[in-house]
């Protein structure tokens, strides 16, 4: 293998593949299926089937799975290897087109919040050929998407799909509406920029907290953080530039656009993008991208760490998810375009888009909610839980002059009237650049930043979508019924103007001033934590929203519903009961024993020097001696707290309980013990630092 271009993808069975181990007949309907969604014929699934194991075969896989995304956020996969009986007691490698269409997992395990009953097992998997196969060390990965026997959704990709057909039908009725015949398909597509910790594996292993929960639950500030800003975009170091070319090499080889890398603003942190592609395959790619991530950190003697907010007071990682709408014929529909009338299109587009995030901003605040991602929403460095779209000056200065017929002043026209042709030419605004908006269009697309760097991005995009589909249908629902197109095109964009411009805000996301006039004159929703959002959910606006566009059921949103707060409850508990086994076995043993040796060694010095006072000695063991008290206590208020909350059967009611009762005793008693760090001798301190953490790879 020499030039990436030899080896990208080498590892996928894509459309070149497809083309060259596939008759002539069987691609064309495969397209078919791929592309328009066409029924697969059992005759033709079972010639594709065996074409992808040979490929697989020759390329040393031994194993097939169907390659899923249930609700736990994460991938799932069952291996079944392709080995067959022979008659003459030795095996071939089969591979049948019904067990790539359809697989049946042991599903009992995987959460489905009540959808399916625990005696019925059984859901199954199903093979969604827009993804490509892949082959991920000796097996063949099949993208598939997995239900209950009912057709209940028991994953992620299921209501992505939904949504992306959703926004599919509104929008091609919005584009006959503008004359469009050659269009037949509109998708939506997704660039997430994934953020990053990589620390030294072998101080990992010494810290129950980053090995049970993903990150620190103490940990005294180091002499230095991030301070300097001399990390980001600062030279990437050895270990770390090694690191990433082989992450690049192994992304690649799955056909993965791995485009830029940097670091960070934190110290230890970094940050990959791909280059975007249609969000479906873009959810999976970033599923593979974090595996793969936390692999090859593993062969270079290092952990990645995508846990939102791994370290207190450095920045936390996110994810950028920067998305926008296409057409099959390549173009962009967020883009403002070079004519006029293309411009009114754009318009109407981003309205659509500005009309769904106001209307929606729950939906796209609870899309993001985790344990992990409270600790990151609202901090200082991270989009505010508020939700609000940043357009920059220009467009605002154009919707403004719609809005109020006014002239705008890139223009001669004296007035702003929206019929199509007159509406002024504007440039793309890529210049101003806003980094504090949750919700920022940046030119030709919107970026979406309150995700949390562990979220899968199916959950916001499936919301995006869905709420985008919705203002869309309500725009085609008018103009198809208008007797003159640009007089109630040019009234709706006025409208929605004026009714949603509360939630386009151009200055600082970061500033308290703002989340103040946010909430309190502009009525926007501020829900800090998964418990205060995840019960809107279920509100009637919603249900009746992602029913109506067949995205969600209302079983499977109460399902839903309750999964994301008992994930809540568990990822805080699990954290709370490390923290009472920490600060027990570890941090307590550790302080005494240091305040033990300073006793005896004050002993020491006072049978030599009889007359020494042992001032510092006594100071310093009065002082371990209080805290250790404190921490003792500390630690039983929050074993309390926990086995009180484990009490509560209600996941609703745990998770509050868990929000103002667990989360609160958990920071009292890490208060306590990281200033017992501050002024325990390192020699004895337990685990490795804050400062080992960050500035340990060189
Ligand atoms: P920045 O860090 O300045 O936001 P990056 O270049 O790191 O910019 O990331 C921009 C991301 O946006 C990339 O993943 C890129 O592929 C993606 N992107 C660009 N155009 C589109 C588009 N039309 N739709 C979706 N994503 C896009
Ligand atoms: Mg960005």
């Amino acid at each position: 293998m020499d030039t990436v271009s030899d080896y990208f993808g080498c590892m996928v069975f894509d459309d070149r593949e497809m083309k060259a181990n596939l008759s002539a007949d069987i691609y064309q309907s495969l397209r078919k299926t791929i592309d328009e969604g066409a029924k697969l014929d059992p005759s033709v699934a079972n010639a594709v089937a065996a074409a992808m194991k040979d490929w697989a075969v020759a390329r040393g896989a031994t194993h097939y799975t169907h390659w899923f995304q249930p609700l736990t956020g994460i991938t799932a996969e069952k291996h079944d290897s392709f080995i067959s009986p022979a008659p003459d007691g030795g095996v071939i490698m089969d591979f049948s087109g019904k067990e790539l269409i359809k697989g049946e997992p042991d599903a009992s395990s995987f959460p489905s919040g009540g959808l399916r009953a625990t005696f019925e097992a059984r859901g199954y998997t199903a093979w969604d050929p827009t993804s490509y196969a892949f082959i991920k060390g000796k097996t063949l990965c099949i993208p598939t998407a997995f239900c209950s026997y009912g057709g209940e959704a028991l994953d992620k990709k299921t209501p992505l799909l939904r949504s992306m057909e959703a926004l599919n039908r509104q929008a091609m009725r919005i584009l006959k509406l503008f004359g469009n015949t050659d269009v037949k398909c509109v998708r939506t597509s997704v660039g997430p920029e994934q953020e990053y910790f990589l620390v030294p594996k072998e101080l990992y292993e010494k810290r129950k907290d980053l090995i049970y929960t993903g990150r620190t639950l103490f940990g005294a500030k180091p002499p230095k953080g991030q301070e300097m800003d001399d990390h980001y975009f600062g030279v990437i170091k050895p270990r770390v530039a090694a690191y990433m070319a082989d992450l690049n090499e192994e992304l690649w080889k799955l056909g993965i656009l791995a485009k830029t890398e940097h670091n960070e603003v934190a110290p230890a942190q970094h940050e990959l993008a791909p280059i975007y592609t249609t969000t479906n395959v873009a959810t999976d790619h970033n599923q593979l991208t974090m595996e793969i991530m936390q692999k090859v950190a593993a062969k270079h003697g290092l952990v990645c760490l995508l846990h939102e907010k791994p370290f207190a007071g450095v920045n936390g990682s996110g994810k950028h998810n920067n998305w926008s709408i296409a057409t099959d014929t390549g173009v962009n529909l967020l883009s403002p375009g070079e004519t006029p009338y293309e411009n009114a299109q754009f318009l109407l587009f981003l309205c659509a888009v500005i009309k769904a995030v106001d209307d929606y901003q729950d939906l796209l605040r609870i899309a993001v909610a985790t344990a992990g991602n409270d600790h990151r929403l609202g901090a200082n460095e991270a989009p505010p839980a508020v939700v609000s779209i940043f357009l920059g000056d220009e467009l605002m200065g154009i919707l403004d002059a719609i809005e109020n017929d006014t002239p705008y002043e890139g223009t001669k026209k004296t007035t702003m009237k929206l019929g199509v042709d007159v509406l002024p030419r504007f440039a793309r605004d890529t210049t101003d650049r806003n980094r504090t908006s949750p919700f920022a269009f940046t030119g030709n697309k919107f970026e979406f930043r309150m995700l949390g760097s562990s979220n899968s991005i199916a959950c916001a995009n499936i919301m995006l979508n869905a709420a985008v589909a919705e203002s869309l249908k309500i725009y085609a629902d008018r103009l198809e019924g208008a007797e003159d197109f640009e007089t109630a095109l040019h009234d709706m964009i006025k409208k929605t103007i004026k009714d949603h411009k509360r939630i386009l805000f151009n200055g600082n996301g970061y500033d308290a001033a703002w989340i103040k006039e946010a909430t309190e004159v502009r009525g926007l929703c501020n829900y800090p934590t998964t418990p205060d959002c995840m019960p809107h959910l279920l509100d009637k606006k919603n249900v009746d929203m992602l029913t109506r566009h067949k995205v969600y059921s209302v079983s499977e949103l109460e399902s839903r519903c309750e999964i994301m707060l008992e994930n809540y409850c568990k990822t805080v508990l699990i954290e709370a009961s490390t923290m009472v086994d920490m600060a027990r076995k570890e941090i307590l043993p550790a302080v005494e024993r240091y305040a033990a040796d300073l006793a005896a060694g004050a002993a020491k010095k006072q049978a030599v020097v009889p007359e020494a006072g042992c001032c510092y000695e006594k100071g310093l063991i009065g002082r371990l001696s209080a805290m250790t008290d404190q921490i003792a206590i500390k630690t039983d208020e929050l074993d309390g707290a926990i086995l009180e909350a484990k009490g509560i059967e209600d996941s609703a009611e745990q998770s509050c309980f868990i929000r103002d009762e667990v989360l609160p005793k958990m920071s009292s008693l890490r208060a306590v013990a990281d200033e017992a760090e501050s002024v325990t001798a390192e020699s004895y301190w337990p685990f490795p630092t804050y400062g080992d953490l960050l500035f340990g790879v060189r």
